[in-house]
């Protein structure tokens, strides 16, 4: 096997006393496409979460492309640049363009010329199917190009790893595809991602690998096929089973 993008290893996380994360093991490929599904409060945001320390864990390893980003030798700042992350809530600047968006922290992040930034940004921009909304205002754009403007903004750092928590979850069911749509294509171009999504049928589908987590631990994985052909006393099976 290759090194993974992102191995994460014996990772534990408390918030006042309380765990809740337990003894996460993880390892992903690259290009490989793991979904993060399981009941709300089971931690699939809180494990997103700290990798890339939004949330400090309180012990383990997470190790992306190599360097344990846990360590306090590590510079958090040059390593958020290597893991994009995508929230529910787009979290544009709304006083900003769509190309101002994905051009900001090209700018001040990795000191791009305005040029430069530009043009990375027109790259991505068009990758997501945007190219004619270029110099719209987040409010003048749908949720689901509002998203896609995020993804652009993510990738055009290059990051190693792409980080979704729940990228659907906001828009409304006629937007949803085509978010969807963008996740595809970023699969088809290598990116390595994990995703945390409710739309079981889009992770029956797409998905590489699929970790189940329950009360703060990845109780079941495998692959959707393997899941899927589990005994009815599997909870995972349960959830993945589940019509959209
Ligand atoms: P999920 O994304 O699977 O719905 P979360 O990771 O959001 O789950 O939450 C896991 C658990 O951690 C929940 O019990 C939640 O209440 C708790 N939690 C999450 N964030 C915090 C926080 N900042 N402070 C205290 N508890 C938190
Ligand atoms: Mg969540």
């Amino acid at each position: 096997m290759n090194q993974p993008i992102l191995d994460i290893h014996a990772l534990y996380k408390s918030f006042n006393g309380v765990e809740v994360l337990r003894n996460i093991n993880l390892s992903v490929q690259p290009g490989e496409l793991v979904f993060l599904i399981g009941p709300s409060g089971s931690g699939k945001s809180t494990l997103l979460r700290c990798c890339n320390r939004l949330e400090e864990p309180s012990d383990g390893a997470i190790v992306v492309d190599g360097i344990n980003i846990i360590s306090p030798k590590t510079d958090i700042n040059v390593m958020r640049q290597r893991i994009g992350m995508v929230f529910q809530q787009f979290n544009l600047y709304p006083h900003m363009t769509a190309e101002e968006n994905v051009m900001l922290a090209l700018r001040r992040v990795q000191a791009k010329t305005k040029e430069e930034a530009r043009e990375i940004a027109h790259r991505e921009l068009n990758r997501m199917g945007l190219s004619a909304r270029l110099t719209h205002y987040p409010a003048q754009l749908s949720g689901g190009q509002q998203q896609r403007v995020a993804i652009a903004r993510a990738l055009a750092l290059g990051p190693r790893v792409m980080l979704l928590d729940e990228p659907t979850s906001a828009l409304d069911p006629q937007l949803v595809g085509e978010v969807l749509q963008a996740m595809r294509e970023m699969k088809a171009e290598g990116m390595t991602m994990v995703v945390v999504s409710h739309e079981m049928r889009f992770a029956r589908e797409a998905a590489d690998r699929i970790a189940f987590m329950h009360a703060g631990q990845i109780v079941e994985t495998g692959t959707p096929q393997e899941l899927l052909s589990k005994g009815p006393e599997s909870l995972a099976r349960q959830f993945l089973s589940q019509r959209h």
